[in-house]
């Protein structure tokens, strides 16, 4: 499942810093379901203590 509506509006650039990609995927996961958070965050939110959604199905 994708939320095409959420991707329209929530891009990420390739220059982000790593708090807009942590938030952009806390919010990601929440809306849409078409990729899987990279490692990379989920070692970043357990460092923030942040335990992120589900993924959507
Ligand atoms: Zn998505």
């Amino acid at each position: 499942m994708i939320n095409r509506a959420w991707h329209e509006t929530h891009r990420l650039g390739p220059k982000a810093k790593l708090d807009e990609r942590v938030a952009w995927h806390i919010e990601h996961a929440q809306v849409c379901g078409c990729r899987e958070m990279p490692e990379s965050i989920k070692a970043e939110l357990a460092k923030r203590g942040i335990t992120p959604a589900e993924r959507r199905r």
